[in-house]
């Protein structure tokens, strides 16, 4: 079982690790608690099970990684900053938040369930049926390990050129659920209706939402939720020593392996996808 600080008796990642942690370029509030991003990205180069983040930084290079301590966090602000262009340039008078979830089930790989995730959202936008039905689109995938087994997710901003009224809301976020439900059915994918939400984004606080959707990098603290954890914690912890935590995170990293995690669409296609 994972545990988020090893203690005697668990398994040790061998990995010579610096008494002093923290770094005052990498962005974060020094925390002795808290390995640096200099720290994370030298534990990776020993550690990783991807070959692109190992190497990154030799030569100049950089994997632009996900996954990857030193990339993860800039690609992120990449991300933000490209999504909020589109936004200023696309002018979207009305946005909605649609998060979309299949079953966790315990000791199921990583790989199955993000194909699964995967398969759906793909039926999701087939036919032009999102495109349709919405002027824009954006769609971010994040992945969790809850008490229940891997947790991949995808948060999706919705956004109109038009107002939409509350009954017309209220009827596409019925839609979806439906479409998503049925696709999952058909599949045998497990997917519950509370697992799938759409919520209404007041304008004035559609950067908030871009915020939290560009939230997920390498080098974020912890997860809000109790029980939940997120990659850049099993990162920490197996740097912390948690030879468990690196299992996790190296399922993680062979089960990412060409996944998109970042997927525009419609008016907001010029933020570009990967
Ligand atoms: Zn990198």
């Amino acid at each position: 079982m994972l545990s988020l600080s090893a203690g005697d008796g668990a398994r040790r990642v061998p990995f010579d690790r610096p008494a002093t942690v923290h770094s005052s370029t990498d962005g974060l509030t020094p925390d002795s608690e808290y390995p640096s991003k200099y720290s994370l990205k030298r534990f990776q180069e020993s550690y990783s099970s991807l070959k692109s983040i190992r190497l990154c930084g030799v030569k100049r290079h950089r994997c632009n990684g996900a996954l990857c301590a030193r990339c993860s966090p800039k690609r992120q602000r990449r991300h933000r900053r490209e999504l909020m262009a589109a936004l200023a340039a696309s002018k979207p008078v009305y946005a909605l938040l649609w998060t979309a979830t299949i079953a966790s089930t315990p000791e199921r790989p990583l790989g199955e369930l993000w194909s699964d995730l995967d398969k759906l959202n793909a039926y999701m936008v087939s036919g032009s049926w999102l495109s349709s039905r919405v002027d824009g689109y954006v769609r971010s995938i994040e992945i969790e390990r809850t008490p229940s087994g891997w947790h991949p997710h995808a948060h999706t901003l919705l956004v109109f050129r038009n107002k939409l009224s509350r009954t017309d809301a209220v009827k596409l976020a019925r839609e979806i659920q439906a479409r998503w439900l049925r696709s999952a059915d058909l599949r045998g994918i497990a997917a519950s209706a509370k697992g799938q939400r759409v919520q209404v984004v007041p304008m004035g606080q559609l950067s908030t939402v871009v915020d939290y959707i560009t939230k997920s990098h390498m080098t974020t603290r912890s997860s809000r939720t109790p029980g939940t954890v997120t990659p850049a914690m099993l990162l920490g912890s197996a740097y912390r020593g948690d030879a468990d935590a690196l299992d996790l995170l190296t399922e993680l990293e062979r089960s990412s392996y060409r996944r998109r995690t970042w997927q525009p669409g419609g008016m907001l296609t010029r933020s570009s996808s990967s």
